[in-house]
C-alpha cells in the first residue's frame, strides 16, 4: 500500500547514539542538551531568528495568537490544514477568511485590504506546500493598519525565499515537525522570531511563564519538547540532503511525466527555493478528482485531498462563501512523494493519472 507519505526514519543505530545522551545525564526534557543542539543547527544551517522548538506545531500558533490576536479578528487564509483555522478560534480570536490565488494557492494579498476592519489585529497566513506567500506586500499592508503578522510555516522545512529563510518573515513564523513533515521529531513544532522582545514573550510563553523556579513573567502554558523527540531530530537532521534530493527525484518524475495539458499543479513563487513538500495535482473537477481517486485506491495507492474542505465551510468555524478556495479544495489531490517511492510506483501512479484523465 502507498499513501501520500511515509515517515523517514533514520537508522536506528543512529538514534540510539542521540538517545544515549540523555540516558548518561539522566535528563529528559527542560530544554536538555539535545534540544538546544538541534536549535543551534537549524539556526546554523538555515541562518534563521532566534527560534525554540515546541512539542508539535499547532501549540506556537496559539501562542502567538494568545500574545498578538487580542481576542480580535484575524486575517487568514480558507486553504490550509484545520490548525490555522482552530488556533485562532481556540484563543477566542475570530477568523476573516479572504480568498486565495488560483495558482500560488496562499491568501490573495489584494484582497486583504478590503477585509480590514477596527476588529482586525493581525494576519494569520500558510505558506501552504512550502510556497511563500507574498511576504513583501503583506509586510507592508501590516504596517500600514498597524497590525501583526503571523506565518503558519508548518510545510516550509528548508524553504528560502529570495536569498534568506522563510522563517525569518513575519512576526512569529511557525512550523511543525510532526511525523508526517519533511523534517521531524515523531511530533514537534518551532516558532520562529526576529524581535528580541517578543521572543522573550514567547519563551517564557512556552515554559509556564517562568522567570526562574519562583516567579513568572507572565501567563504561560506548557510547550516544551522532550529530548527523546529532540534525538529523533538530531538523527533526521544528519540526512535532510538525502531527503531533499530523494524527494527532488520524486517531484521531478511527476513533472516529466504527468500529463500537463489535462490537469496542473501549484505555481511556486518566484526567488523561491523550494523544498518539495508536497506534489498537489489540480484536475479540472471534483468528478474527475474522484475518478481518479478510484482508479488508485484499486491498486491500493491512497492520495490524500490536501486540502479539503475549504476551512470557511467547516460548520464551527461558520465564514463566508470563498468561491476560489472551495473549487481548489474540491479537486486538487497530493500525490505520494516521500524517500523510498519506486519509480516503478511513480510509473504506476503517472499512468494511472494520465490515462483516467483523458477517457
Ligand atoms: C501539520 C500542520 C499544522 C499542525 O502541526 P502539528 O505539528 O501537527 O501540530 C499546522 N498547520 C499546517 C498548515 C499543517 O500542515
Amino acid at each position: 500500500m502507498i499513501y501520500v507519505t511515509k515517515t523517514f526514519l533514520p537508522s536506528i543505530e543512529s538514534y540510539q547514539l542521540y538517545l544515549k545522551r540523555a540516558w548518561d545525564k539522566v535528563w529528559l526534557t527542560n530544554r536538555g542538551e539535545l534540544t538546544l543542539e538541534l536549535e543551534d543547527k537549524i539556526k546554523q544551517k538555515y541562518s534563521t531568528t532566534n527560534l525554540i522548538i515546541t512539542n508539535n506545531g499547532t501549540i506556537p500558533l496559539q501562542i502567538a495568537l494568545k500574545l498578538l490576536g487580542n481576542q480580535g479578528d484575524i486575517i487568514t487564509t480558507p486553504f490550509s490544514y484545520v490548525a490555522t483555522t482552530s488556533a485562532i478560534l481556540w484563543e477566542n480570536c475570530t477568523p476573516v477568511f479572504v480568498d486565495i490565488h488560483p495558482e500560488y494557492l496562499s491568501i490573495d494579498e489584494t484582497k486583504i485590504e478590503a477585509a480590514i476592519t477596527s476588529k482586525t489585529t493581525a494576519i494569520l497566513a500558510t505558506h501552504v506546500f512550502g510556497n511563500p506567500c507574498h511576504v513583501e506586500e503583506i509586510e507592508r499592508i501590516a504596517k500600514k493598519h498597524n497590525l501583526a503578522v503571523i506565518y503558519d510555516a508548518a510545510h516550509c522545512f528548508g524553504v528560502t525565499y529570495n536569498g534568506t529563510s522563510i522563517f525569518n518573515f513575519g512576526d512569529v513564523s511557525t512550523c511543525s515537525f510532526h511525523a508526517t513533515k519533511i523534517f521531524h521529531t515523531g511530533e514537534g513544532g518551532a516558532m520562529f522570531c526576529n524581535d528580541e522582545n517578543l521572543f522573550q514573550k514567547l519563551f517564557y510563553s512556552h515554559n509556564f511563564g517562568h522567570n526562574g523556579p519562583l516567579e513568572f513573567h507572565g501567563l504561560g502554558i506548557n510547550a516544551k519538547i522532550s529530548e527523546l523527540q529532540s534525538a529523533m531530530g538530531l538523527a533526521v537532521f544528519d540526512e535532510l540532503d538525502f531527503i531533499f534530493s530523494e524527494r527532488k527525484k520524486v517531484v521531478d518524475f511527476y513533472l516529466n511525466h504527468l500529463d500537463f495539458t489535462q490537469i496542473s499543479t501549484i505555481k511556486i513563487r518566484e526567488k523561491t527555493q523550494w523544498n518539495f513538500s508536497y506534489f498537489p495535482v489540480i484536475f479540472n473537477s471534483e468528478e474527475e478528482l474522484l475518478k481518479v481517486q478510484n482508479k488508485l485506491n484499486e491498486s491500493e495507492i491512497y492520495p490524500r485531498r490536501y486540502f479539503y474542505p475549504s476551512l470557511n465551510t467547516i460548520d464551527f468555524v461558520k465564514g463566508e462563501a470563498m468561491p476560489i478556495s472551495e473549487s481548489i479544495a474540491s479537486k486538487i489531490l497530493c500525490l505520494p512523494l516521500f524517500v523510498g517511492l519506486e519509480k516503478q510506483d511513480l510509473e504506476k501512479i503517472t499512468t494511472i493519472i494520465n490515462t483516467t484523465v483523458a477517457c
